[in-house]
């Protein structure tokens, strides 16, 4: 008999006379090596990284050559949230920095916006000239620091009725509240900003056309940060133009005429989509628009804290190599550029 052999059967021999001579002891361990082998089966296929963004290092981008009249710096603060600076004036696109963990979604823990985090990561960037904040959905990973952003900044915040009572729950008061509105575009120095209506990406929790419909107050669980409508932002300098798309999705012919030299193209969830979805979507936004460099966003670990960088979305969520794939064939077809901004990393658009 091999060794092995022998000694598995006498591993079996040991392990049922201790059964026998403490049987509570021994279903204990069992349930907890059964635990023990589901959580990791959990892990394996649900919590990890979906990837390893070392896989993607070519395409990174830190370019903070700066801002000047003719080209406009844009900042990462991760997820969709951009500091667009033309050297003069700086508008925020979302605000989303506090770390709410994977632990508070699952359990419902209320959460509030943490100073610290967003201090830190605001004086990081050089975020001192905000005048406007965009929010393009109320869901927290864009809306959750919003009001106390508001407050440090002194900005107005642009959003729609259920962002405005996220920032009315912040007590920012209501002359810095602007309603989002498709058909006027908004002046905010030498930028102008139009707001094209859009639509979120389908989430399979739904929760679609939810709205915030009184002030929301801090603590509040991040199931109480309804989306309350979706919005692109085409913001538009003297001699540049970026369109920022925060969720994947679109209202077709939305962006019919609209040019934008760059498109920052949330892709959250495209790595689970269907392969038609994902080509009218890139049809829709890329095909359309046809920037000359494409920044796909919303691709990081929202429940990572920007500062410790962007692990690539968890597999619960996403499965984020096979979105970045999906759009790197895209952008090789039509001879598009296209980058990754890491945390706090900038590209100077021209
Ligand atoms: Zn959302």
């Amino acid at each position: 008999m091999p060794d092995i052999s022998r000694f598995a059967l006498g591993l079996r021999a040991r392990l049922a006379g201790a059964v026998r001579q403490h049987p509570v002891l021994s279903i204990a361990l069992a349930l907890q090596l059964t635990t023990a082998v589901a959580l990791g089966a959990v892990w394996q296929t649900k919590i990890r990284h979906s990837g390893d963004l070392n896989d993607y290092r070519d395409l990174l981008v830190d370019d903070p050559g700066g801002s000047s009249g003719a080209t406009v710096k844009v900042t990462s603060l991760g997820t969709t949230m951009m500091l667009v600076d033309d050297g003069t004036t700086q508008i925020l696109i979302d605000a989303f920095i506090t770390p709410a963990g994977l632990l508070d979604a699952a359990l419902g823990r209320p959460v509030s916006t943490d100073p610290d985090s967003v201090d830190t990561a605001l004086d990081k960037v050089g975020a001192d000239r905000v005048r406007a904040i965009f929010i393009s959905h109320s869901h927290h990973d864009h809306a959750l620091d919003v009001a106390y952003i508001a407050h440090r900044t002194g900005a107005t915040v642009h959003g729609s009725p259920s962002t405005l009572n996220i920032a009315r729950g912040g007590n920012v008061p209501e002359d810095r509240l602007a309603l989002l509105d498709p058909e006027k575009s908004v002046t905010v120095g030498s930028f102008t900003v139009r707001t094209i209506a859009s639509k979120h990406s389908p989430n399979p929790m739904g929760g679609e056309g939810a709205t915030i419909d009184k002030p929301l107050l801090q603590p509040a669980p991040i199931s109480a940060y309804k989306e309350g409508g979706t919005y692109d932002f085409l913001v538009a300098a003297p001699e540049t133009s970026m369109l920022f798309k925060g969720s994947a999705n679109w209202i077709p012919g939305a962006l019919a005429g609209v040019h934008a030299d760059a498109l920052f193209l949330g892709i959250g969830g495209l790595g689970r989509a269907e392969q038609s979805f994902s080509k009218d979507f890139l049809d829709a936004t890329i095909g359309t628009v046809q920037p000359a460099i494409v920044i796909p966003t919303h691709w990081n670990d929202l429940f990572c804290p920007v500062h410790e960088g962007l692990p690539l979305q968890r597999k619960l969520i996403d499965n984020t190599p096979a979105a970045f794939d999906t759009v790197l064939a895209r952008t090789k077809a039509d001879g598009v550029d296209i980058g990754l901004l890491e945390a706090f990393a900038s590209i100077t658009i021209h």
